[in-house]
């Protein structure tokens, strides 16, 4: 499968470069120069990775990042100067999974790329992921833990599988409503995976008051404990 990417970046220097250089592994690349546009490509392609800068004119990164992350679970790469760390630190607080400074080395930022897209890539190749004592089949659909199957509902199987699948980043109540249900932002909506996650940490955590495998992210969403990914 051809890995989709979208470069959300104004200064066409750079987003040619980028292109370039994403183009040149073999990753399909569409590039959006305002953050509306950017905003508008991720509405009505599927892609799989984006990187965006944070100073665009407009709608800045920030506020583009924020939107997308409330709807979405697709990772994105920051951009940043250097002179602008604390846009970076917002930006990881609101979900992107990583972030490079300008002016950067062309290779770092192609193995970054990679390095995230491995990942996903990771959870469509298994069969089964084991974490610790528990076994989620993802062809059966069943969960077990210490060899004894779990009964989950299917919203609950996909909630589960949604969060392992991006262990270790955060994913927004929005997007799981997305992910799992279907659903857009609608009024009620965070509690029901509240409240679905509530049950499903009753069925796998040891001590569901005090989770250690789906961690409550403040104002943030969900995430999944990070996991080891063997090939
Ligand atoms: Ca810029």
């Amino acid at each position: 499968m051809q890995h989709k990417i979208l470069i959300i970046e104004d200064e066409p220097d750079i987003a040619g470069m980028l292109e370039y250089l994403l183009r040149d592994e073999g990753y399909e690349v569409i590039v959006a120069y305002t953050g509306e546009d950017g905003l508008q490509l991720h509405a009505e392609h599927e892609f799989h990775l984006i990187v965006l800068d944070l100073s665009l004119p407009g709608i800045d990164g920030l506020t583009v990042c924020n939107r997308i992350k409330q709807s979405s679970t697709i990772p994105i790469i920051i951009l940043s100067a250097r002179d602008k760390d604390s846009d970076v630190i917002s930006g990881l607080e609101i979900g992107a999974e990583d972030y490079i400074t300008k002016p950067f080395n062309h290779r770092e930022f192609i193995l970054r790329v990679g390095k995230i897209l491995s990942r996903i890539k990771w959870i469509d190749k298994q069969k089964e992921i084991k974490i610790d004592d528990f076994v989620i089949n993802l062809e059966k659909d069943e969960v077990y833990k210490s060899g004894k199957r779990i009964n989950l509902t299917p919203n609950e199987f996909a909630l589960l599988t949604c969060l392992v699948s991006r262990a270790g980043w955060v994913i927004s109540w929005q997007a799981l409503l997305k992910d799992v249900w279907g659903h857009e932002d609608w009024e009620g909506g965070r509690e029901m995976v509240k409240v679905n996650i509530q049950r499903l940490r009753k069925k796998i955590e040891p001590d569901p008051h005090s989770p250690e495998y789906i961690l409550n992210e403040w104002g943030k969403g969900y995430r999944f404990k990070n996991i080891d990914k063997e090939e």
